[in-house]
């Protein structure tokens, strides 16, 4: 006998997975060039110069046994207290080592952190579509229940009525990601602002405080001199997951880290619990040489200005040939109206002509797709004819 829930999840490969794998067999078929895979999100841009060099430098310089040995579970001390001097300069703020959990990446990060909130199946955590799919594993796994808010589908911000009326006194907290995996919007300075209010008049209510975890892997990946703003400068009780899979694309490598700013209500014992779900979990530490890897490439990213080229190339593309699609200001997806009500049909649909794009019923969004475009731009502007053939395909069928 195995666990039914976990057999579950390991027999069912997700939907990106699922055409990922698709793609590899019909590359084998009709030849990897005429396939347009734009199923996953795996940077396609090699990491910066900067971490070739750490990596050779410190393999060089310091002690082997120390490198590739255990660090404390919460992270190396000089890495996080790099960490907060950077976060310090580039936000204003105000940060310490002790801020810092160091982690296996943003999957890791979230996974600890609703482990460490979590205190009994009664708590609830909320998600606003569309939402990266893993969140209803995370916390499902935390023991906790998923509440999700249905897409703004005109802007893709947040619906603030919806999200009040989901507000009870067994909420626990409310994760956001921007920029948006899949939808590539990053929320305005007047959304945090409305959320912010919306949670401080919420935790009053309730004389609880209620916890937005900001989920930030691709937190440099923005356009048009767009910035991030520093979420916990909105609102004070905020939890910060990153990675550096994406800034730096290190995504096999497993890098990232929590992070509870001292104006965190119970902050303490929020970072307490969170070593207690890290030990839990079984991560250890984070992986010792990319800890100081990063510390040694602080504040550098790959280079973004070939996303941004992808970004031009398809959205035009897609736009000139009457798709409709959301305009992406960061990240590397573009969330693309379905030509039919089902977007699993149109995705089975764009196969026909070796076209691979998600379904984004997964993201709690279905009637979208989403096209990954951190890929080779040869291959956007060969896969123009198969959208333009899929696009006939449903002139022709109405
Ligand atoms: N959160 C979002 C929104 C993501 O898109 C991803 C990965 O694609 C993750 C978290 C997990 O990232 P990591 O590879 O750092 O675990």
């Amino acid at each position: 006998m195995v666990s039914k829930e976990m057999h579950e999840l390991g027999a069912k490969r997700s939907v990106i997975r699922e055409l990922f794998e698709y793609g590899k067999q019909q590359a084998a078929v009709v030849g990897k060039e005429n396939v347009y895979d734009f199923s996953i999100g795996n940077p396609t841009i090699p990491a910066p110069k900067c971490v070739e060099e750490s990596i050779i430098e410190l393999i060089k310089t310091v002690d082997p046994v120390e490198i590739h040995g255990y660090t404390s579970a919460q992270g190396d001390f000089e890495v996080r207290k790099g960490l907060a001097d950077y976060m310090n300069g580039t936000f204003n703020c105000n940060l310490g080592a002790e801020n810092f959990y160091m982690t296996c990446g943003a999957a890791a990060s979230l996974t600890i952190t609703l482990k460490a909130l979590t205190v009994d199946s009664t708590d609830e955590f909320i998600i606003i579509a569309p939402y990266f799919p893993e969140y209803q594993v995370f916390i499902k796994n935390a023991g906790a229940k998923v509440v999700v808010i249905p897409a703004d589908t005109k802007s893709f911000q947040i619906q603030m009525n919806l999200l009040e009326e989901s507000i009870n006194s067994h909420t626990k907290g409310i994760i956001i990601n921007s920029p948006n995996n899949p939808s590539g919007v990053v929320y305005s300075e007047n959304t945090l602002k409305s959320l912010a209010d919306l949670l401080k008049k919420k935790s009053k209510e309730y004389n609880k405080p209620l916890y937005l975890i900001s989920d930030e892997p691709y937190r440099e990946i923005v356009y048009d001199g767009i910035k991030v703003p520093y979420v916990p400068s909105y609102y004070e009780n905020t939890i910060v997951c990153y990675s550096y899979s994406k800034s730096l694309s290190l995504p096999g490598e497993r890098i990232g880290y929590i992070l509870v700013p001292d104006c965190v209500e119970n902050d303490q014992d929020i970072y307490t619990a969170i070593c207690g779900a890290g030990r839990s979990l079984g991560y250890v530490c984070a992986p010792s040489l990319f800890q100081k890897v990063i510390l040694k490439c602080m504040g550098k990213t790959s280079d973004m200005a070939l996303y941004d080229d992808n970004r031009k190339l398809l959205y035009d593309g897609l736009s000139k040939m009457g798709y409709q699609c959301v305009r992406p200001d960061g990240a590397f997806y573009l969330f693309v109206k379905s030509l039919e009500g089902d977007s699993v049909k149109f995705s089975e649909n764009a196969k026909k002509y070796n076209l691979l794009i998600v379904p984004a019923d997964d993201f709690g969004c279905p009637g979208y797709v989403r096209v990954s475009y951190c890929v080779d731009p040869e291959m956007i502007k060969r896969s123009f004819d198969a959208f333009q053939k899929l696009k006939d395909l449903y002139k022709t069928e109405k």
